[in-house]
Protein backbone atom coordinates (compact mmCIF):
# COMPACT_ATOMS: atom_id res chain seq x y z
CA UNK A 1 0.00 0.00 0.00
CA UNK A 2 1.49 3.47 -0.94
CA UNK A 3 2.69 5.80 2.59
CA UNK A 4 -0.67 8.08 1.13
CA UNK A 5 -3.38 5.34 1.28
CA UNK A 6 -1.73 4.10 4.68
CA UNK A 7 -1.94 7.59 6.51
CA UNK A 8 -5.51 7.76 4.96
CA UNK A 9 -6.44 4.40 6.74
CA UNK A 10 -4.15 5.03 9.75
CA UNK A 11 -5.83 8.37 10.48
CA UNK A 12 -9.26 6.99 9.58
CA UNK A 13 -8.76 4.16 12.02
CA UNK A 14 -7.32 6.87 14.77
CA UNK A 15 -10.69 9.26 14.13
CA UNK A 16 -12.82 5.98 14.91
CA UNK A 17 -14.17 5.75 11.19
CA UNK A 18 -15.44 2.38 10.49
CA UNK A 19 -13.56 1.70 7.54
CA UNK A 20 -13.65 -1.83 6.06
CA UNK A 21 -11.18 -4.43 7.00
CA UNK A 22 -7.84 -4.93 4.90
CA UNK A 23 -9.44 -8.83 4.00
CA UNK A 24 -12.35 -7.76 3.18
CA UNK A 25 -11.03 -5.10 0.69
CA UNK A 26 -8.36 -6.86 -0.71
CA UNK A 27 -11.12 -9.51 -1.72
CA UNK A 28 -12.85 -6.51 -3.28
CA UNK A 29 -10.42 -5.29 -4.92
CA UNK A 30 -9.32 -8.96 -6.21
CA UNK A 31 -13.01 -9.19 -7.56
CA UNK A 32 -12.33 -5.64 -9.14
CA UNK A 33 -9.19 -6.88 -11.33
CA UNK A 34 -10.34 -10.07 -12.06
CA UNK A 35 -13.53 -9.61 -13.21
CA UNK A 36 -12.84 -6.28 -14.82
CA UNK A 37 -15.19 -4.38 -12.98
CA UNK A 38 -14.88 -0.71 -14.22
CA UNK A 39 -18.23 0.99 -12.91
CA UNK A 40 -18.96 0.66 -9.41
CA UNK A 41 -21.71 2.43 -7.16
CA UNK A 42 -20.81 2.42 -3.51
CA UNK A 43 -23.54 2.65 -0.85
CA UNK A 44 -21.52 4.46 2.52
CA UNK A 45 -18.86 6.39 1.43
CA UNK A 46 -17.27 7.72 4.99
CA UNK A 47 -14.33 9.26 4.37
CA UNK A 48 -13.47 8.11 1.01
CA UNK A 49 -10.95 5.16 1.70
CA UNK A 50 -12.38 1.95 0.04
CA UNK A 51 -13.53 4.23 -2.81
CA UNK A 52 -10.34 5.64 -3.01
CA UNK A 53 -8.71 2.34 -3.20
CA UNK A 54 -11.01 0.77 -5.60
CA UNK A 55 -10.15 3.24 -7.71
CA UNK A 56 -6.49 2.99 -7.67
CA UNK A 57 -7.01 -0.64 -9.47
CA UNK A 58 -7.15 0.48 -12.47
CA UNK A 59 -7.20 4.57 -14.27
CA UNK A 60 -10.25 3.12 -16.04
CA UNK A 61 -12.50 2.25 -13.10
CA UNK A 62 -15.16 5.35 -12.85
CA UNK A 63 -16.73 5.07 -9.04
CA UNK A 64 -20.12 7.12 -7.84
CA UNK A 65 -20.17 6.78 -3.86
CA UNK A 66 -23.24 7.67 -1.57
CA UNK A 67 -22.59 9.11 2.07
CA UNK A 68 -25.23 10.87 3.99
CA UNK A 69 -23.15 12.27 7.34
CA UNK A 70 -22.06 15.68 6.02
CA UNK A 71 -19.16 15.71 8.00
CA UNK A 72 -17.92 12.76 6.71
CA UNK A 73 -18.64 13.61 3.05
CA UNK A 74 -16.66 16.60 3.28
CA UNK A 75 -13.86 14.68 4.67
CA UNK A 76 -14.34 12.16 1.55
CA UNK A 77 -14.24 15.23 -0.98
CA UNK A 78 -11.27 16.77 0.85
CA UNK A 79 -9.83 13.30 0.46
CA UNK A 80 -10.79 12.10 -3.37
CA UNK A 81 -8.96 15.52 -4.39
CA UNK A 82 -6.17 15.05 -2.31
CA UNK A 83 -5.59 11.72 -4.46
CA UNK A 84 -6.13 13.66 -7.56
CA UNK A 85 -9.25 11.52 -8.13
CA UNK A 86 -12.27 14.04 -8.99
CA UNK A 87 -12.52 12.99 -12.42
CA UNK A 88 -13.18 9.29 -11.33
CA UNK A 89 -14.71 9.50 -7.87
CA UNK A 90 -18.05 11.11 -7.34
CA UNK A 91 -19.35 11.10 -4.07
CA UNK A 92 -22.99 12.33 -3.22
CA UNK A 93 -23.93 13.82 -0.19
CA UNK A 94 -27.94 12.29 0.13
CA UNK A 95 -29.35 9.02 2.28
CA UNK A 96 -29.37 6.36 -0.02
CA UNK A 97 -32.88 5.28 1.41
CA UNK A 98 -34.21 8.12 -0.76
CA UNK A 99 -32.20 8.64 -3.25
CA UNK A 100 -32.82 7.47 -7.43
CA UNK A 101 -29.71 6.58 -9.69
CA UNK A 102 -30.40 6.19 -12.91
CA UNK A 103 -27.22 4.68 -14.20
CA UNK A 104 -25.56 1.34 -14.46
CA UNK A 105 -22.77 -0.48 -12.34
CA UNK A 106 -20.59 -3.55 -12.93
CA UNK A 107 -20.40 -3.50 -8.96
CA UNK A 108 -22.52 -2.14 -6.12
CA UNK A 109 -21.01 -2.36 -2.80
CA UNK A 110 -22.97 -2.31 0.16
CA UNK A 111 -21.65 -0.92 2.84
CA UNK A 112 -23.96 1.81 4.80
CA UNK A 113 -26.32 0.85 7.68
CA UNK A 114 -25.81 -2.86 8.13
CA UNK A 115 -29.80 -3.06 8.94
CA UNK A 116 -30.72 -1.98 5.63
CA UNK A 117 -28.82 -3.77 3.36
CA UNK A 118 -32.53 -5.65 2.18
CA UNK A 119 -33.62 -2.40 1.11
CA UNK A 120 -30.42 -1.28 -0.61
CA UNK A 121 -30.28 -4.48 -2.34
CA UNK A 122 -34.20 -4.30 -3.59
CA UNK A 123 -33.60 -0.20 -4.80
CA UNK A 124 -30.13 -0.51 -6.68
CA UNK A 125 -30.71 -3.96 -7.72
CA UNK A 126 -32.22 -2.06 -11.14
CA UNK A 127 -29.09 -0.09 -11.45
CA UNK A 128 -26.88 -3.48 -11.56
CA UNK A 129 -25.36 -4.28 -15.78
CA UNK A 130 -26.69 -7.52 -16.06
CA UNK A 131 -23.27 -9.45 -15.71
CA UNK A 132 -22.83 -7.19 -12.36
CA UNK A 133 -22.24 -7.97 -8.94
CA UNK A 134 -23.19 -6.97 -5.68
CA UNK A 135 -21.54 -7.23 -3.24
CA UNK A 136 -22.11 -6.76 0.85
CA UNK A 137 -19.71 -6.08 3.92
CA UNK A 138 -20.47 -6.75 7.65
CA UNK A 139 -22.70 -10.03 7.70
CA UNK A 140 -20.71 -11.35 10.58
CA UNK A 141 -21.14 -8.20 12.11
CA UNK A 142 -17.43 -8.72 14.56
CA UNK A 143 -18.82 -12.11 15.16
CA UNK A 144 -22.35 -11.26 16.40
CA UNK A 145 -24.50 -12.87 13.94
CA UNK A 146 -22.89 -16.32 14.85
CA UNK A 147 -23.77 -15.77 18.66
CA UNK A 148 -26.86 -17.22 20.22
CA UNK A 149 -29.09 -13.56 20.66
CA UNK A 150 -29.31 -14.13 24.73
CA UNK A 151 -25.14 -13.32 24.66
CA UNK A 152 -25.21 -10.33 23.87
CA UNK A 153 -25.89 -7.19 25.33
CA UNK A 154 -26.74 -4.40 23.70
CA UNK A 155 -30.66 -4.22 22.32
CA UNK A 156 -29.29 -2.68 19.60
CA UNK A 157 -26.79 -4.58 18.38
CA UNK A 158 -29.27 -7.98 19.17
CA UNK A 159 -31.87 -5.57 16.66
CA UNK A 160 -29.12 -5.55 14.16
CA UNK A 161 -28.09 -8.94 13.95
CA UNK A 162 -31.75 -9.77 13.44
CA UNK A 163 -31.67 -8.12 10.07
CA UNK A 164 -28.23 -9.32 9.55
CA UNK A 165 -29.59 -12.99 9.39
CA UNK A 166 -33.02 -11.78 7.86
CA UNK A 167 -30.74 -10.22 4.99
CA UNK A 168 -28.77 -13.53 5.12
CA UNK A 169 -31.99 -15.60 4.50
CA UNK A 170 -33.29 -13.21 2.18
CA UNK A 171 -29.80 -13.57 -0.42
CA UNK A 172 -30.45 -17.33 0.45
CA UNK A 173 -33.79 -17.37 -0.87
CA UNK A 174 -33.57 -15.25 -3.49
CA UNK A 175 -35.44 -16.13 -6.74
CA UNK A 176 -33.76 -13.82 -9.37
CA UNK A 177 -29.95 -13.51 -7.59
CA UNK A 178 -27.38 -15.99 -6.56
CA UNK A 179 -24.87 -15.57 -3.62
CA UNK A 180 -21.79 -17.19 -2.70
CA UNK A 181 -21.00 -15.93 0.87
CA UNK A 182 -17.38 -15.63 1.91
CA UNK A 183 -15.75 -16.04 5.54
CA UNK A 184 -13.31 -13.02 5.10
CA UNK A 185 -12.99 -10.22 6.69
CA UNK A 186 -16.42 -9.13 8.73
CA UNK A 187 -18.09 -11.77 6.42
CA UNK A 188 -18.95 -10.70 2.63
CA UNK A 189 -21.47 -11.85 0.09
CA UNK A 190 -21.35 -11.45 -3.39
CA UNK A 191 -24.35 -11.94 -5.29
CA UNK A 192 -25.19 -12.02 -9.26
CA UNK A 193 -28.10 -12.46 -11.83
CA UNK A 194 -29.46 -15.78 -12.22
N1 LIG B 1 -16.99 2.06 2.65
C1 LIG B 1 -16.30 2.83 3.65
C2 LIG B 1 -14.84 2.39 3.70
O1 LIG B 1 -14.59 1.19 3.83
O2 LIG B 1 -13.96 3.27 3.61
C3 LIG B 1 -16.92 2.64 5.02
C4 LIG B 1 -18.37 2.96 5.11
S1 LIG B 1 -18.97 2.93 6.76
C5 LIG B 1 -18.94 1.26 7.17
C6 LIG B 1 -20.68 3.22 6.51
C7 LIG B 1 -21.05 4.64 6.11
O3 LIG B 1 -22.37 4.61 5.58
C8 LIG B 1 -21.08 5.63 7.28
O4 LIG B 1 -20.18 6.69 7.04
C9 LIG B 1 -22.52 6.10 7.34
O5 LIG B 1 -22.66 7.47 7.65
C10 LIG B 1 -23.01 5.81 5.92
N2 LIG B 1 -24.45 5.57 5.81
C11 LIG B 1 -25.25 4.86 6.66
N3 LIG B 1 -26.51 4.86 6.22
C12 LIG B 1 -26.52 5.58 5.08
C13 LIG B 1 -27.53 5.95 4.15
N4 LIG B 1 -28.82 5.58 4.35
N5 LIG B 1 -27.20 6.68 3.08
C14 LIG B 1 -25.91 7.06 2.87
N6 LIG B 1 -24.90 6.75 3.71
C15 LIG B 1 -25.20 6.02 4.79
Amino acid sequence: MNDKLLKLKNNSLDDDIPIMQDEGLNFLIELIKNKKIKKILEIGTAVGYSAIKMATVSSDIQITTIERDKARYDCARKNIKDFNLNSRINPIFADATELTIDDKYDLIFIDAAKGKNTLFFEKFKNNLNPDGYIVTDNLKFHGCVEKPLEEIESRNVRGLVRKIRNYIEFLKNNKEFETEFFDVGDGISVSRRK
